[in-house]
C-alpha cells in the first residue's frame, strides 16, 4: 500500500502527458483527409445557404393574412414551382402557388401550407386550405445555415461529418488542419517474434500491430520499427532510428526486472522523464518523457495493459495533436451488474460488456481480467472505472463506463 501511494493518479498522469503535446502545424488537406482533425483556422462564410427563403414542405405558398376563419379559404392557384426553378408570379391577395420542397418562395407568399392540408378545388385551378398558419410557417429562411461573412466554425471545431457538409455547401474543397501525428512503436522483447517469421519457443509480437491500428483509428501515421531485444543497446539503437517522431510508443520492458532496459534506453538518448508508474491496473508500469518536440510513452508489455493505457493516455494526446480542445476519453453513466472487490490503492479499469436495458446501461463484467490475456479485451465494449479509493462495487451501483473505440 505505501508503494502505491506513490504512484500519480491516473487524471494526473493524464494532464502531465496532455501537457507535453499540443496541436501539430497545419497543412491543407482535401475535405475527406480532414475528418477527425479539428480546423485551424476560423473559417468565414463565403455565401448564404440558403441563399432564399425555400419552402421546407410540399404544399402551396400563400400570404398568411389570406387566412381566416372560417375554413377552409379558397385561393387560387397562379403555377407551380418545381426545386432549381425560379418563381414567376406575384402571389397576390387570394392566390397562392404550389410548390416543392427547396423550391424558392414567391415574391408575395410568407407561408407554406403542407399538402395534406388542403384540398384540390373541384373547378380546376383553385385549392381550398384546410387550416391558418402563421407568417414563417414551413418557411426555411435565407441565411439559416450561413451568412456570407460571419464565422461559420471557429478555430478548433472538431470536423465531423456535418461540418464537412457545411464546408462543401460553401464551396471549399480543401481546408488548414493539423498534419497528422507521426508515430514510431517499438516492440521489446527476447521472446518476441515476427507475425510472418515464427520461431519456436517465442510468441507473436501481438502489440505493435494492434497499437498501430489504433494509431490509425485515432487520426495517426503509424511506423512500426520492429522487435528490440533485451538489451539497453538493441533498445538504445531502435530509439535512436525512431527519432523525428511526433511520438514513440514503447511496449513492455518497463518494469524493475534485470532484462527491462526501455527506461534506462530512453535516459541513454536523453529523454527528460516526466513521470513513472501510474496508480492504474492494469498499465501500471507507464512512463512518459519528452525529448525535443518529441513525446515518448513506454507502455506495458501485456497486450491488454497496452491497449488500456492506450486509450486512457495515448489517444488522448493524439487528439490534442489533432488540434481537437476536449480531448478527455469520453465517459457515459451506468449501472453494474454483478459485483466488484479489490484492494484500495489502484484505480482499475475493467472490461466490462455494457447492454441497454429499461432505460440504463449495465455492464457485465468479462469473466477473465488478466492483462496478458487479449481475449479478455475481445468482446468488452466498456472500460469501468472502479475508483482508486473503493474496495468493493455492488449490483446496481452507478457506475462511470468509459467507450472504447477498439471495437469493429
Ligand atoms: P514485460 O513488461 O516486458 O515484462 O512484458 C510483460 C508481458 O507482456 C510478458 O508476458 C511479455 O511476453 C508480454 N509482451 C510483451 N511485449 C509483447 C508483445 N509485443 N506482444 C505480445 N506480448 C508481449
Ligand atoms: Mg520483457
Amino acid at each position: 500500500m505505501k508503494e502505491d501511494a506513490a504512484l500519480l493518479p491516473v487524471e494526473d498522469a493524464r494532464a502531465r502527458t496532455l501537457a507535453l503535446v499540443s496541436p501539430l502545424p497545419s497543412e491543407w488537406v482535401r475535405l475527406e483527409e480532414a475528418l477527425g482533425r479539428a480546423l485551424a483556422v476560423d473559417v468565414r462564410a463565403q455565401r448564404t445557404l440558403p441563399p432564399w427563403d425555400n419552402s421546407a414542405m410540399d404544399g402551396f405558398a400563400v400570404r398568411s393574412a389570406d387566412l381566416t376563419a372560417p375554413l377552409p379559404v379558397r385561393l387560387q392557384v397562379k403555377e407551380t414551382i418545381y426545386a432549381g426553378q425560379t418563381p414567376r408570379e406575384t402571389v397576390h391577395p387570394g392566390t397562392c402557388a404550389r410548390i416543392m420542397t427547396g423550391a424558392p418562395l414567391p415574391v408575395g407568399a410568407d407561408a407554406v401550407v403542407m399538402r395534406e392540408r388542403t384540398r384540390l378545388a373541384p373547378e380546376g385551378e383553385a385549392v381550398d386550405i384546410l387550416e391558418v398558419v402563421g407568417p414563417g410557417h414551413f418557411v426555411r429562411p435565407r441565411g439559416e445555415d450561413a451568412r456570407e461573412g460571419e464565422v461559420l466554425l471557429p478555430r478548433g471545431t472538431p470536423l465531423g461529418i456535418p461540418e464537412l457538409g457545411l464546408l462543401v455547401g460553401q464551396g471549399m474543397l480543401t481546408v488548414p488542419v493539423p498534419r497528422r501525428p507521426r508515430v514510431a512503436i517499438l516492440s521489446t522483447g527476447d521472446e518476441l517474434c515476427r507475425a510472418d517469421a515464427p520461431a519456436e519457443g517465442r510468441i507473436v509480437d501481438a502489440n505493435a500491430p494492434a497499437l498501430s491500428l489504433a494509431v490509425l483509428r485515432a487520426g495517426g501515421v503509424p511506423s512500426v520499427l520492429g522487435i528490440a531485444r533485451d538489451t539497453l543497446e538493441d533498445v538504445y539503437q531502435h530509439l535512436v532510428a525512431a527519432e523525428g517522431h511526433d511520438l514513440v510508443l514503447t511496449s513492455a520492458g518497463m518494469s524493475v526486472g534485470e532484462h527491462d532496459f526501455v527506461r534506462e534506453a530512453l535516459e541513454k538518448l536523453g529523454v527528460e522523464r516526466d513521470f513513472w508508474r501510474v496508480a492504474i491496473k492494469p498499465g501500471k508500469p507507464l512512463a512518459v518523457g519528452r525529448k525535443g518536440g518529441t513525446v515518448y510513452i513506454g507502455l506495458p508489455g501485456n497486450p491488454t495493459s497496452s491497449l488500456v493505457t492506450f486509450e486512457l493516455f495515448v489517444r488522448p494526446a493524439l487528439r490534442r495533436m489533432l488540434g481537437h480542445p476536449d480531448v478527455e476519453p469520453p465517459r457515459v453513466s451506468g449501472r453494474l451488474a454483478g459485483e466488484l472487490r479489490k484492494p484500495e490503492g489502484l484505480a482499475h479499469y475493467v472490461r466490462v460488456t455494457a447492454t441497454w436495458q429499461d432505460g440504463e446501461l449495465w455492464a457485465r463484467p468479462l469473466s477473465t481480467q488478466t492483462s496478458g490475456a487479449l481475449r479478455s479485451a475481445a468482446s468488452a465494449t466498456h472500460l469501468l472505472h472502479f475508483p482508486r479509493s473503493s474496495s468493493r462495487l455492488a449490483t446496481g451501483d452507478k457506475v462511470e463506463l468509459l467507450p472504447l473505440s477498439w471495437g469493429a
